[in-house]
């Protein structure tokens, strides 16, 4: 019998289950998709928001400032890439400027440190490349940037390095109530546990229909945007947002932490939580929005296009809670922006209502919180690479040119524990195929890897979600030997 069954692998998951392997718990997370981050912890903003935009008093505002605040060290346990480059909020008239007096105020109640509102002239000097007809910004210099696919890789790498058990291809179907606690249909699984921790994302009032009444529904809302080449990566050193509306924190310009430009994201609600198509209403909007804060952005370095999903709830706050009616069971739904940012801190919230449930929890002697990323062979000194060529040729072999990826990298991918099996587990890993070309020259010779190590025919090497088949069989034969 497990203590925890944790549902959904993306990153308020993988969180808690790093969390929870602190503990004295026998701990296992299911997840329906055959890889860690494949819901919205993929498709999002990527930043570690300083905290002013949600309302005080609620989870959010409180989970999104700790957060925050814990994200350097965390970043740095697991060598995830983070950079604490700050944030404007950009205002065009005094109507805007009063909602950075707003934003400001809000802030501060909430604990968000060294807030300050920057005349349109020094904004202009610290970012040439903004439009001048920006009149003031709110300044936030802890706000940030992640990898958000890398953490949540990270984590659950790290969780599984402490004991828990990580299944995929898992989708939770079926929940019964027990004595001891609940009997779990997870793919061919039958999992008996105590408690059940649902953070399934968008599906999270499904599961949770599954067994308790239904007191929330999710209702997706999808923000599309481009992505741009590494050539104008530095295009602002900043995140920059534009006013917020109701729904969203508004189109942002943003460097991503590999050197990439980001500009998006739109907010529409959609029918189904696998909309996740891009269109080009939405993309239209994504390049006015870019253009009004940077008229002279070149938008035919776009590279891609994607979009992801917010799970928005009702009332707007986050749902962290055991649910009244199933002791044991414990909701973490409703985790739209800042979920990113908060889910470390939702991850401690989970735990304090364990630790009352069980009224106490046990510390692991050898808990060990760090972890290292795969290594970047191009980031190497001369000795250093000329080292591990000769412990490992692979090392000496690229295999995407663009970001300069090494064969030894991707093999690493797919062997370290959670490791990749799908094109684009390999490319969130270790960033094969991110670059210009998209993996138009290297996904041929990434599939041949995965099929190599994984011992599979080419023809079962996917893209992304379990049918997402790239070749079907031979179109001609052809000597071996050739
Ligand atoms: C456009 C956009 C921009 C955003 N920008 C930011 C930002 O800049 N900063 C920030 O802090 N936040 C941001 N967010 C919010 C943040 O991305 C989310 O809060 C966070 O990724 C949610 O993580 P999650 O683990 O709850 O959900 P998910 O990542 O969706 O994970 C849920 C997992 O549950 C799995 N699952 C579902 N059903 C089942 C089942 N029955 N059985 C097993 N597994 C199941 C899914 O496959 C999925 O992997 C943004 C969101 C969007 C959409």
């Amino acid at each position: 019998m497990y203590d925890v069954l944790i549902i959904g692998a993306g990153i308020v998951g993988t969180a808690i289950a790093r969390e929870l392997s602190k503990y004295e718990l026998k701990v296992i997370l299911a997840e329906k998709e055959n890889d860690i981050a494949n819901g919205t912890t993929k498709a999002n903003s990527a930043i570690v928001h300083a905290g002013y935009d949600a309302l005080p008093g609620t989870l959010k505002a409180k989970t999104n400032v700790l957060g925050n605040k814990l994200y350097p060290k965390l970043c740095e346990e697991l060598d995830v890439p983070f950079k604490q480059i700050g944030s404007f909020v950009v205002a065009f008239n005094e109507d805007e400027v009063k909602v950075l007096e707003r934003l400001k105020k809000q802030g501060e109640e909430n604990g968000v440190p060294n807030l300050e509102i920057l005349p349109g002239e020094k904004v202009l000097e610290m970012e040439p490349n903004l439009s001048d007809k920006i009149t003031a910004a709110l300044y936030a210099p802890t706000g940030g940037i992640v990898g958000p696919f890398e953490l949540a890789i990270a984590l659950a790498e790290n969780a599984v390095e402490n004991g828990v058990e990580v299944i995929l291809n898992s989708p939770v179907t079926k929940i019964e109530k027990i004595e001891e606690g609940y009997k779990v249909k997870a793919g061919e699984r039958e999992i008996l546990t105590k408690f059940v921790i649902n953070c399934a994302g968008l599906y999270a009032d499904q599961v949770n229909n599954l067994i308790n009444e239904e007191y929330f529904k999710i209702q997706p809302n999808r923000g599309e945007y481009n992505l741009f080449d590494k050539t104008v990566g530095n295009y602002v050193n900043k995140v920059v947002f534009q006013a917020p509306t109701p729904v969203s924190k508004g189109v942002v310009c943003l460097p991503t932490v590999h050197g990439n430009f980001l500009i998006g994201p739109t907010a529409d609600y959609v029918d189904s939580p696998q909309e996740v198509q891009t269109t080009g209403k939405g993309l239209a909007e994504v390049r006015e929005k870019g253009l009004k804060v940077l008229p002279n952005f070149p938008f035919y370095k776009v590279i891609t296009s994607f979009a992801g999903l917010r799970a928005k709830v009702e009332g707007g706050d986050f749902i962290i809670e055991e649910v009244r009616e199933n002791k044991g069971f414990i909701n973490v739904a409703g985790i739209d922006s800042p979920g990113l940012t908060a889910a470390p801190v939702i991850a401690l919230e989970v735990v304090e209502i364990l630790r009352n449930i069980t009224g106490g929890l046990k510390e692991k002697e050898n808990f060990n919180g760090k972890r290292k990323a795969v290594v970047h062979f191009m980031e190497l000194s001369p000795e250093e690479k000329a080292e591990l060529i000769k412990k490992d040729p692979k090392f000496g072999r690229v295999i995407c040119r663009c970001e300069s990826i090494t064969e030894g990298e991707i093999v690493n991918a797919i062997h370290r524990p959670v490791g990749g099996r799908t094109l684009d587990g390999i490319k969130r890993r270790v960033r094969a195929g991110m670059g210009r070309c998209q993996g138009g020259f290297c996904a041929p010779r990434v599939m041949e890897i995965l099929a190599r190590e994984l011992e599979k025919d080419i023809t079962e090497i996917v893209k992304d979600s379990p049918n997402s088949y790239i070749l079907t069989g031979p179109t001609k034969s052809r000597k071996k030997d050739n």
